[in-house]
């Protein structure tokens, strides 16, 4: 089944069809359920796949390497650079065994579940386990509007915290931050001077530096790299200034790179 882009509803989740309990804490708001709508009907053990593809990590720890990317549709969140749009609600229905079979053929060790915000779909989480178990590197990259708690301990968690210049920070759910391993990475998208000045302060007060890798990245086209660089070294932590290497190598624009 192909879903294609078209005004969502503004109506509630199915009521015939019971709700992934992860994705309960997030009825409470009638936008954020609006936007679920694309996941209404979605066979139980299915999933709404955006994209599968292969290229090379532009972000994290991670960035040069080959990858496979998995993109899960939908999100509930509306960040003001989000440069995946297209993902809110275009999808293919694929079984749990198709989603495997396609990033096996792939081949690379190092697969990212993303999205939209991957966590939505309850069944991504026995997702990402098989695919551990089947030997695989993976990386979660996660709006950080969700909570993280079920995710296999051997996933490398990829956490955004979102700013007050994406728009959405009241959607933080911040005892995902208390929950950062040595082995996740926790990111920062900065929009200017007052996005920086605000990450610092949470860096610092949640003592982030000390529990995992901490990227600071600039919104592209939005904010120099050089000024980012500057304030990191001014401000005195020892964050990594995180430059969207896909972006660089690529238009910027451009869709599966
Ligand atoms: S959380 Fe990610 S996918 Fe969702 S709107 Fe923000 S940037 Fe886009």
């Amino acid at each position: 089944m192909r879903v294609e882009s078209e005004p969502m509803a503004p109506s509630v989740i199915d009521e015939d069809r019971p709700e992934p309990a992860f994705t309960a804490a997030l009825a409470v708001s009638p936008e954020a359920r609006r936007r679920l709508r694309p996941l209404v009907g979605k066979p139980a053990g299915s999933l709404l796949i955006h994209e599968i593809y292969r290229s090379l990590q532009g972000e994290s720890t991670f960035a040069g390497l080959p990858c496979v990317f998995i993109r899960l549709t939908a999100c509930h969140m509306r960040c003001v650079y989000c440069d995946t749009p297209h993902a809110f609600a275009q999808g293919e229905v694929l079984s749990l065994d198709q989603v495997i079979e396609r990033a096996l053929e792939l081949g690379d060790p190092l697969v990212e579940i993303t999205g939209g915000e991957p966590l939505l779909q309850a069944e991504v989480y026995p997702l990402m386990t098989r695919l551990a178990d089947l030997g695989k590197t993976v990386l979660l990259e996660t709006g950080g509007g969700v909570d993280a708690q079920y995710v296999d301990p051997r996933v490398r968690v990829i956490l955004d915290v979102k700013t007050p210049g994406s728009g959405e920070v009241d959607a933080n759910v911040w005892c995902n931050l208390d929950r950062l391993r040595p082995i996740d990475e926790v990111k920062f998208v900065l929009l200017g001077r007052a996005d920086f000045d605000w990450a610092v302060d949470v860096i610092r007060e949640r003592g982030l530096i000390e529990r995992c890798p901490v990227l600071l990245s600039g919104v592209h086209g939005r904010l120099d790299p050089a000024d980012l660089a500057r304030w990191i070294l001014e401000s005195g932590l020892s964050a990594r200034l995180q430059l969207q290497l896909h972006k660089i190598l690529w238009d910027p624009r451009a869709r599966g790179v």
